[in-house]
């Protein structure tokens, strides 16, 4: 009897503090992610949340997007959409998914918006430089000769009956400077419609964060462009993109000059003046496709322009290592050096 007396707060103690400890399990924040290797670069998801299992589908399912956006954009396998309309739309209209409307409208529309730093009909000169497959320095009369096929507004895009047309013979695009940002903004959205509240998806350098971490915003570290082991800056941001293009992505070296794939659409040559261009607004594909015109800009007029811009603001590394950033970033920036 009196044992029963003893027992009997103990099995009610040992039960209440399993029952806390579910509860708190249940509750607890937990940290789910995963690496792929896609659209050219390596593609990182972390999600936080409570439930586990959900969480992982979210992860799951903002990867099946992003990979339905390579097989439209990836150039660099033959039967992707981009490389069939490379192919086909000089002959006559082609029909074409949302998402290559959607592109093809915002390249188009940052193409006028940068007078034309961004230009996505610039393929044929980044073949002839082969920053994907052999780099070799092109002679002066392959790349004038190229020059010509550069015609942003040749691309005629008919988003009523969903086909593109190339008004020009030799036309061909790529989407190597907007389609990861692109991707990273549909992943979001999957995220979101999954209830997902606290995220970061970094596609290479191209990052937009969900939410913030816990109570916190999410701490951003920017590359150093001279060496990937050390950070220039670490941003501390919330439900925002930071985008960066540099010229240590894709490069090579001959007679001591360093040449990469960041392409000046008027000269045909990587652009000059600038390491990176970090960019940092509230749609990752803008960020993208504005950080690699931003670039060829040199950083003056990358600044000059960015400051005009509404919600837009930029951390530039110039060619001898100076770093600039606009006024909005003061409050949120931490330099390292
Ligand atoms: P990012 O990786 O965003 O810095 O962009 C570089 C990629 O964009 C290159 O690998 C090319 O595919 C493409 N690209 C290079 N130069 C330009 C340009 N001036 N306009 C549009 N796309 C470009
Ligand atoms: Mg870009």
């Amino acid at each position: 009897m009196r044992n029963r007396k003893i027992l009997i707060p103990f099995f009610i103690s040992i039960l209440l503090i399993s029952l806390l400890y579910f509860h708190y399990e249940r509750h607890r924040v937990k940290s789910v992610g995963d690496v792929r290797l896609m659209l050219g670069t390596v593609v990182e998801i972390t999600v936080l949340g409570e439930d586990e299992e959900e969480l992982l589908r979210a992860v799951n399912a903002a990867f099946d997007r992003m990979a339905e956006i390579e097989a439209v954009a990836d150039r660099y396998t033959g039967d992707s959409e981009i490389s069939r309309m490379n192919r086909t739309a000089a002959d006559g209209p082609v029909f074409v998914s949302d998402d290559m409307i959607e592109m093809l409208l915002m390249a188009g529309a940052l193409s006028e918006r940068t007078e034309g730093a961004f230009d996505i009909t610039i393929a044929q000169l980044l073949d002839l430089w082969g920053f994907t497959n052999e780099p070799r320095l092109p002679a002066p009369e392959e790349i004038e000769a190229l020059l010509s096929s550069v015609c942003h507004s040749c691309v005629v895009v008919d988003d009523e009956n969903m086909t593109v047309y190339y008004d020009a013979p030799d036309l061909s695009v790529d989407l190597g400077g907007i389609a990861k940002g692109y991707a990273v903004d549909e992943a979001v959205k999957v995220l979101k419609s999954l209830s997902v509240t606290s995220a970061v998806i970094n596609a290479g350098g191209d990052m937009a964060v969900v939410g913030k971490k816990g109570d916190v915003p999410w701490r951003i570290g920017i590359q150093h462009p001279r060496d990937s082991q050390e950070l220039i800056a670490v941003l501390d941001i919330a439900d925002r993109s930071v985008v960066t293009s540099g010229d240590y992505e894709r490069f090579f070296f001959t007679d001591g000059v360093r040449y990469h794939h960041i392409i000046d659409p008027r000269t045909g040559y990587p652009a000059g003046m600038t390491m990176s261009v970090t960019v940092v607004t509230d749609n990752t594909a803008v960020a993208d496709a504005l950080a690699t015109a931003y670039f060829v800009m040199g950083p003056e007029k990358a600044l000059e322009t960015a400051r005009r811009a509404d919600g837009i603001d930029i951390l530039v590394v110039d060619s001898d290592g100076n770093l600039t950033h606009t006024d909005g970033l003061s409050s949120i920036l931490t330099l390292m050096r």
